[in-house]
């Protein structure tokens, strides 16, 4: 490389939004054609810039930061974990406007989704697999970035599909928990104040609506791309199986969770459609893209994977991680370097047919279970891991939770309290939202039952599971004592 990697910066970005974002939108491309020792540089002299900037304006990486070398290696900045930066969120933040307390009510207001946080900032947050909640905040350049590497490296949006996308009138329909400040439905909503022509098209399905209902909407509505977990749209491609979704989309776009081989065919198969899995977490909305064998690169010019073992030691390649370190070079408002996502990795040694020159990628770890109940008329209702935990999870006073079906009448649920005071209250308020959630889908007869046990990870593979059917998994038990009835 002769010239130097471009830097996000966000006050030319300010000066001059569309020539800056053409600018990254070229680089991004650029990148994607050219050799890994490029990329490696791309890396190197943003890390410097975020570790620079981080330094200059975050109270706590100044200080956690203070022994270390002017220009550290990566593997010399100690690893950051949710909690502690949450814990110290104004110090770690590094613009003073932002400040926790009014992020927080910003975000708690559902009114104002989509709109962007001191008008500058997008924010949202995320329980994402360690099953506690935090929240993001992203700068006008980190946002560019992530819409560059949407529009320049989404292989599954070929001519042939955007033709016809185009043809059903670009219709996006966004199946999510709705009601909250999540990553897709504010950068959604964002896209759509911004883009009033684009507004009528897009619309947003919830996650907690009756299949039957979810079903009609979106056969009433004929999305060209469909945007979703995969396990809600494997689910809506089994009833698309039967003749029940009519609608076939031109594009369709699954994150959040893992995509199996088993969703992928299905959905593939019964939808008719180009599908493209991406990996995205409130960190980083764009970790990695599918390309058109169907595997995940990750996007390193732009963030920083470090798969490790539980002593923070790297994990060789082709061998799946303890959990992996993320560095976000693109965000400086709210610098994440060396941060404990929580998920397995595995990079693979092999490069990819599709010649990218971007590391292949495998995720585990992120699929709850599809739960099943009888309904009140006998058929079999199944429940989405997601939509289970969304009502759990937005209940006041629940810091953390997990749910397990133990049987074809038993769900039980741990909860951790914000505050120990007030779980006996914490748990009346949760039995009674699961089981009018339970009624609203059409099941009965189901006991909600409380198990005393703290949320805990899974003994064998460590990783933190939310929803999951105890009868398909032995493997992930219930606390040695068992629930209490
Ligand atoms: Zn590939």
């Amino acid at each position: 490389m002769s010239d130097r990697p471009l830097q996000p910066d966000p006050e030319t970005y300010r000066r001059r939004p569309l020539r800056s974002w053409l600018r990254l939108a070229l680089d991004t491309r650029r990148a994607a054609r050219e050799r890994p020792a490029a990329i490696a540089a791309r890396q190197d002299a943003r890390l410097r810039g975020i570790i620079e900037h981080a330094r200059a304006h975050s109270p706590f990486y100044r200080a956690r930061w203070a022994s270390l070398p002017d220009a550290p290696h990566l593997d010399e900045l100690p690893p950051v974990s949710k909690p502690e930066l949450m814990a110290r969120f104004d110090d770690w933040l590094t613009d003073p406007r932002v400040r926790l307390r009014d992020v927080e009510a910003f975000i708690s207001d559902p009114g104002r989704v989509g709109e962007l946080f001191a008008g500058e900032f997008s924010a949202w947050t995320t329980s994402g697999t360690t099953g506690q909640p935090g929240v993001f905040v992203h700068d006008r350049v980190a946002r560019g970035v992530y819409d560059a590497l949407m529009v320049t490296r989404t292989h599954a949006l070929t001519e042939g599909a955007f033709l016809r996308a185009l043809g059903k009138g670009l219709r996006i329909a966004t199946v999510v928990a709705t009601g909250g400040h999540h990553v897709s439905t504010s950068l959604v909503n964002v896209n759509r104040r911004r883009f009033p022509a684009l507004a009528r098209r897009i619309r947003i399905f919830s996650v907690l609506t009756p299949l039957p209902r979810l079903v009609a909407e979106l056969n009433a509505f004929d999305p060209a791309i469909l945007i979703g977990y995969p396990t809600a749209l494997d689910l809506l491609a089994q009833e698309a199986g039967r003749g029940h979704l009519r609608g076939r989309p031109a594009l369709v776009v699954v994150g959040g969770e893992v995509l199996t081989a088993d969703a992928r065919g299905t959905i593939e198969r019964a939808l008719g459609a180009h599908l493209l899995d991406l990996y995205a977490a409130g960190e980083f909305p764009g970790i990695a893209f599918s390309c058109r064998f169907g595997r995940l690169h990750a996007n390193s010019d732009w963030v920083i994977l470090e798969p490790v073992e539980r002593d923070v030691s790297p994990t060789p390649p082709d061998r799946a991680s303890h959990t992996v370190l993320l560095t976000n070079l693109a965000n400086r408002v709210q610098p994440i370097v060396r941060y404990d996502l929580g998920d397995s990795l595995t990079v693979s040694s092999a490069s990819c047919a599709c010649g990218s020159p971007f590391p292949v990628i495998e995720v585990g770890g992120r699929r709850g279970d599809v739960l099943r109940f009888r309904g009140v008329d006998g058929r079999e209702i199944r429940v989405l891991p997601l939509a289970l935990g969304t009502v759990v999870e937005k209940t006041p006073g629940v810091r953390r939770f997990q749910a397990y079906q133990t049987g074809d009448g038993e769900l039980r649920v741990r909860i951790e309290p914000d505050d120990e005071a007030d779980r006996e209250a914490t748990w009346a308020r949760v039995a009674d939202r699961v089981d009018g959630y339970l009624a609203s889908q059409g099941i009965a007869g189901v006991g909600v039952v409380r198990d005393e046990a703290p949320p805990a990870r899974d003994r064998r593979s460590q990783k933190f599971r939310s929803v999951w059917d105890a009868r398909h998994r032995p493997d992930v038990p219930a606390s040695p004592t068992g629930g209490k009835p």
